[in-house]
């Protein structure tokens, strides 16, 4: 009966991920992946192995509480802290079964005795060492991207530091035989997860918030591995092979190996900024804008997260829409690392009912800017800065740009001449063909809308 749950569950997990893969079956996705839940935890509770029934009860009940608080309250925009803030959960939730069972490991039928061999041991230790890089890496993680402090200025010996930690841990594993060791490497993976992810910084955040999701998978397919729970196992290989998909797919996008996200980022300072506060732009009013507009054949949006922010897509749909029926084409760019989580652009443009077929991804449109009459830039910075292919000195060198700068006017909707979210200079605001439309992007839009 247990085994045809958890079979059960497994099916919902794997058709949840099909349903997610595409926005228009991604609500059916991700009530599979509900069902493929409570299954899973009415098969726990069913399989009991403890007279505690209760206390599985009242997890659920609490924790099922306080998620749901949570989901109800948090914003688009800090979707990608409060998930980085639920994979520390999952890195705890396996350091502490791995080191129960290492604790009392025959109240969980295993043979301790030395006839009963040493594997056991390595599983939870591997468990519960990426369990720990998973806690400490996304508890940083979390705090990095709720907090405007840029975390930039490392010190290279930092590099040596990690080395180091990297060797105790591992000698932890060579040496897992008694429970000291056991808990050196469980401490030093914490000490390992902050200080790996403690100097990376801007543009690498999305990977290695991809990277953790892949790990708390991993961590929880380890355990399951100890635990002899098929579901654990397969629901664990599920997320950390997605989660490691993703992160090469955003590394392939950023040009960029995981390797040198990873440490990369210790070479010291990247920041190189220039003061530009002399220099002229050309500053515009949304009838200007509009006129600019009508008079195009051909435009191109790219959203960013200040789009997230002003809550602009609805005014922009409208836009679009006023603008193709006067025979404009109209189409939208999205950046693989626009706003601040993996697909922000894509949800956002959905929700406001654009359609998927205007919606382009970058290697699909950047050939299309030297023809494009307006690129309406709203919100974003960084993912159009030509520095990222010039400025060696840079956080984003090396990562692909929406080539805006090749369009015949780029209007640029922001409140401010300020940077984006790496904090580099965008010499593209003071470009001869760019016009800076100061304010608010929703209420830019609207009044643009208004004049159209
Ligand atoms: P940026 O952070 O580079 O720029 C956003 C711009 O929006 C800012 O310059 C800001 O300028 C403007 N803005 C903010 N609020 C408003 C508003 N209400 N109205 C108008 N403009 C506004 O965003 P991009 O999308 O261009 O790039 C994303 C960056 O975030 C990249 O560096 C990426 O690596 C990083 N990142 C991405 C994640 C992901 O998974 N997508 C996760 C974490 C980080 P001003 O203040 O002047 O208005």
């Amino acid at each position: 009966m247990i085994d045809l749950l958890y079979l059960m569950s497994s099916i919902c997990f794997v058709l949840a991920l099909k349903g997610l893969s595409s926005a228009d079956s991604s609500c059916a996705g991700n009530l599979c992946g509900m069902s493929g839940m409570g299954i899973a935890l009415l098969a726990a509770y069913l399989g009991k192995q403890t007279g505690n029934g209760h206390l599985i009860f009242w997890a659920v009940v609490v924790g099922g509480a306080v998620g749901l608080s949570i989901a109800r309250k948090v914003s688009m925009t800090d979707l990608p802290q409060m998930i980085a803030g639920f994979h520390s959960l999952v890195g705890l939730a396996a350091v502490l079964i791995a080191c129960t069972v290492y604790a009392a490991p025959d109240q969980f039928g295993i043979d301790a005795s030395p006839d009963g061999g040493w594997f056991w041991r390595v599983e939870m230790g591997i468990g519960a060492a990426i369990g720990a890089i998973t806690f400490s890496g996304s508890v940083i993680a979390f705090l990095k991207l709720q907090s405007s402090y840029k975390w930039y200025h490392v010190h290279p010996a930092l590099n040596v530091f990690i080395t180091v930690l990297l060797l105790c841990s591992l000698a932890g594993f060579v040496l897992l035989k008694n429970s000291y060791s056991f808990s050196l490497a469980v401490l030093t993976s914490f000490a390992l997860g902050t200080a790996l992810i403690m100097p990376i910084g801007g543009a690498d955040m999305p990977v290695i918030v991809s990277l953790l999701n892949s790990c708390s998978g991993w961590a929880a397919a380890g355990i399951g591995f100890t635990l002899h729970n098929d579901l654990l196992i397969i629901t664990g290989a599920l997320v950390g092979a997605s989660g490691a998909i993703l992160s090469r797919i955003m590394c392939r996008s950023m040009n960029r190996t995981l390797g040198n996200v990873i440490f990369g980022s210790c070479h010291g300072s990247l920041q190189k900024n220039t003061d530009r506060k002399d220099q002229s732009f050309t500053h515009g009013a949304p009838e200007e804008a509009a006129f600019l507009l009508k008079n195009a054949t051909s435009v191109i949006v790219v959203p960013g997260y200040g789009m997230a922010t002003s809550h602009a897509q609805h005014a922009l749909r409208e836009m679009g829409e006023a603008l193709k029926k006067r025979g404009i084409s109209v189409r939208y760019a999205i950046h693989p690392v626009a706003g601040r989580m993996p697909g922000h652009m894509n949800v956002l443009l959905a929700e406001a009912n654009v359609p998927y077929e205007d919606v382009f991804s970058l290697d699909d449109i950047n050939r299309e800017f030297p023809s494009c009459d307006v690129a309406y830039v709203v919100g974003a910075n960084d993912i159009t800065n030509p520095a990222a292919k010039k400025d060696e000195l840079c956080a984003i060198y090396g990562m692909p740009i929406l080539e805006v700068e090749k369009a015949k006017v780029v209007l640029f909707l922001k409140r401010s001449m300020g940077t984006g979210y790496t904090g580099v200079d965008n010499e593209l605001f003071y470009a001869p063909n760019t016009m800076m439309l100061l304010g608010d992007a929703r209420e830019t839009t609207e009044a643009i809308l208004k004049v159209l």
